[in-house]
């Protein structure tokens, strides 16, 4: 029997609820598979879309620890292990305030497909908890690390989970849990992703996934005999992705024009130099920054508090702060302006209604699960070089991680041309993803 979209998602909706941004993951994604399911029914056979709905496992857990005042603080982690089928689960850690079940759900589902789309072995999977870093000391951010990883660390594991860092968690926090991990396992191994060059971390880690979403962005345009030279890009966030694809755009002769925060965003006409771009860097890593300082420290640049940036005029415009922050509206007003491609940054900043503009107007659309995989990727090769004990120099690097991105586009062209060089990457990136985990799945049997 054919598989019904509306059905699936009445049965998807009633058995998450209120986990809205889980429903829109599993819609998104449903959307563009359902019909490929029923073209090819041995997947509805084996049930592998209500399968794919439904996690492996979901942990939560309590975290407590105890403030600079002495005072006990008691917060809830969670990870969710949402399919291993191609290899360890494998996915980022987020502490912020709006971290709950649901935000992870839709996190780990989007993270299944981008990591099978690298070609690589590793599962999906997403954790966190609902701590909010801002405010606290660097000694409270390490407490609450440790008492984090006292619980985590049951469950992980080189060749069961994989975590890595994500909003609110970097280089820092993963030193802290690393270190906590080790401490409690007497074991020294590659269980996180992210790490410091001198405890195992893989050089270009901290910017693959801002490049990655450039080079992405770079291949969709050179399929349409374009390039990224001499074009306004407006981007959001200010965080590792935002900072790394504003570098990206400047070292290919584009203007990244905006960065913001959940305050507001700058815009510096003419484009981000380098120093500008390094200054931000530098800035967002200390404790509680506001971006708004960047326009007292440099003339010629605006602040608009409390507005998100995509009312610039630009040709391009990278999401990369955090889900749903880029409406139907706001999409009518990059089109209006004569935005001709998006690449998400971020994991699902596009809400439907803009996603449905983009593709209506035929304009070039990346989903972050396509787009924003080189994170991920080069977590891939950082598990790898931990089990060899290898080193590999940043220049072979990069061109791996080129080829990452390229091997992406190069999927979602296949599976989501629609004619000529028009291509449907929503489609693309979404059944790539789904048949390698299908097929999978379908090997193992009912499981
Ligand atoms: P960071 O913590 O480094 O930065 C997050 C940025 O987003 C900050 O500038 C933050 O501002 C801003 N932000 C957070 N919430 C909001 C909001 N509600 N409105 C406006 N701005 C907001 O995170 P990353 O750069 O690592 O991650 C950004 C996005 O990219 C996330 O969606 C993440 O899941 C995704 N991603 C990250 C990967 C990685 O390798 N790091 C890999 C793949 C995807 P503020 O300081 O005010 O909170």
């Amino acid at each position: 029997m054919a598989v019904n979209l509306s059905d699936f998602m009445d049965w998807v909706v009633a058995r998450n609820p209120a986990e809205e941004v889980f429903h829109q993951a599993v819609h998104e994604v449903a959307e563009t598979v359902v019909p490929y399911i029923n073209d090819n029914p041995i997947y509805e056979k084996i049930k592998v879309l209500e399968r794919m709905a439904e996690p492996d496992r979901t942990i939560s857990f309590r975290v407590s620890w105890a403030d600079d005042n002495g005072d006990v603080q008691v917060n809830r982690g969670y990870r969710v292990q949402f399919n291993n089928s191609i290899g360890p689960y494998k996915g980022g850690i987020r502490f912020h305030p709006s971290v709950n079940q649901g935000v992870l759900k839709f996190l780990g589902f989007e993270q299944t497909f981008k990591n099978s789309l690298t070609g690589l072995p590793m599962g999906g999977g997403k954790g966190g908890a609902d701590f909010d870093p801002k405010g606290k000391s660097q000694h409270e951010i390490m407490r609450f690390c440790q008492s984090f990883m006292s619980e985590l660390y049951r469950h992980i594991g080189p060749n069961i989970d994989v975590p890595a860092g994500d909003i609110g968690v970097g280089g820092k926090e993963i030193g802290y849990m690393f270190g906590q991990y080790k401490r409690l396992t007497n074991s020294f191994e590659g269980v996180l992703t992210g790490k410091g060059m001198e405890y195992g971390g893989s050089l270009m880690r901290p910017e693959a996934t801002g490049y990655g979403a450039v080079y992405f962005l770079e291949n969709m345009l050179h399929h349409r005999n374009d390039a990224i030279e001499g074009k306004n890009a407006v981007i959001s966030g200010s965080g590792n992705v935002a900072t790394h694809a504003a570098e990206k755009i400047l070292h290919r002769g584009g203007k990244p024009l905006t960065m913001s925060d959940s305050g507001g965003f700058i815009h510096q006409p003419g484009g981000f130099s380098q120093e500008q771009i390094d200054w931000i860097k530098k800035h967002k890593n200390q404790r509680g920054a506001r971006i708004s300082a960047y326009a007292d420290e440099f003339s010629g640049s605006s602040y608009h508090e409390g507005s998100r940036p995509w009312g610039v005029e630009c040709d391009l415009a990278l999401p990369c702060a955090t889900q749903n922050e880029l409406n139907g509206d706001e999409a009518a007003t990059l089109l209006s302006n004569g935005c001709m491609a998006v690449s998400e940054g971020a994991n699902m900043p596009c809400d439907m209604d803009a996603i449905g503009k983009f593709l209506t107007a035929g304009v070039m659309y990346a989903p972050g699960k396509a787009s924003n995989a080189g994170g991920v990727g080069m977590s891939g090769l950082e598990m790898s070089q931990n089990s060899a004990r290898l080193h590999r120099t940043e220049d072979d690097l990069r061109e791996a991680l080129k080829k990452i991105m390229k091997d992406i586009h190069d999927a979602c062209v296949d599976s989501g041309t629609i004619s000529g060089d028009k291509v449907d990457y929503v489609r693309g990136a979404n059944i790539a993803g789904f048949k390698k985990v299908a097929d999978a799945m379908l090997a193992f049997g009912v499981v």
